[in-house]
């Protein structure tokens, strides 16, 4: 009887331990005390995007948004067992279509107080700052510098917010960051604020005709980067932030910041 029953509990222990390796739908797209969140379930999450942000989203060869947190949300998907769908919109329009056009928004999105009052975050998982991108010749070198500037930055933005705050500033600002730099360029803004990473692509990208300056330089503060959840949805919150961690901790979060923001 003893031995009928070891081998009973060693049974059901090895079908838990199963269902937790991921073999069940179910079971991933409930949270650890079993209760499903309404994000999920019609088996797709839905992320919004704004695709004009290298490394972490552009439009690919095969005119599919790539990036890093494509790759990321990707993984986040099959971690959960569901589906990924993207939807490319303007970045001004992310938070406020979660919860109804996308149920999640992963777009180096900078956790701010402001957003936090219609839109929850997950853990941060990059940090950040704003880059200032100059002309190669630009006198431009510190805070006063930038003042009554004319400055590019992507519309809705914290490179937007920075530059609307700047004494005597006018702010330009564009869908896409690409158009804003082509507009440095052209000589019709002085300067463009912009996010670190894509501030190091477009200066390769316009090697020689533009610089792109460490933003600590102008007393600029870090930011940090989340994926931008429906307001009080704590199931899904639990169960990303889970995904996330599952993913630092087994080498895939690593192994895409080596292949899509270290590569770069
Ligand atoms: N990190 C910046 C922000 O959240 C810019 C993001 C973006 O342009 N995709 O406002």
């Amino acid at each position: 009887m003893k031995k009928l029953v070891a081998l009973l509990l060693t049974t059901v222990m090895a079908m838990t331990m199963l269902t937790a390796c991921g073999g069940s739908e179910a079971a991933t797209t409930e949270s650890a005390d079993g209760v499903a969140s309404a994000a999920l379930a019609d088996g797709v999450l839905t992320v919004g995007t704004n695709a004009e942000f290298p490394p972490f989203e552009y439009v690919g060869d095969d005119g599919q948004p790539d990036g890093f947190d494509m790759a990321l949300v990707k993984a986040i998907g099959e971690k959960l067992g569901v589906e990924v769908k993207i939807e490319n919109m303007e970045f001004a329009s992310l938070v406020t279509s979660i919860g109804s056009k996308i149920d999640i928004a992963a777009a180096g999105m900078t956790v701010t107080e402001e957003r936090k009052e219609t839109v929850d975050f997950s853990n941060p998982y990059y940090e950040a700052v704003q880059y200032v991108v100059l002309p190669a010749d630009s006198a431009i070198a510190t805070a006063a510098d930038l003042e009554g500037k004319t400055i590019g930055v992507q519309l809705g933005t914290t490179g937007d917010f920075i530059a609307t705050d700047i004494p005597g500033s006018t702010v330009s600002s564009y869908n896409k960051a690409v158009d804003a730099v082509n507009d440095l360029v052209n000589g019709k803004v002085d300067c463009v604020i912009i996010d670190k990473n894509p501030a190091l692509v477009f200066e390769s990208k316009f090697e020689g005709q533009v610089v792109a300056v460490d933003g600590a330089q102008f007393e600029f503060e870090i930011e940090n980067y989340a994926i931008a959840l429906p307001k009080g949805d704590t199931v899904l919150a639990e169960q990303i932030n889970t995904a996330i961690e599952e993913l630092k901790a087994d080498g895939t979060f690593d192994e895409l910041v080596k292949t899509y923001i270290e590569a770069e």
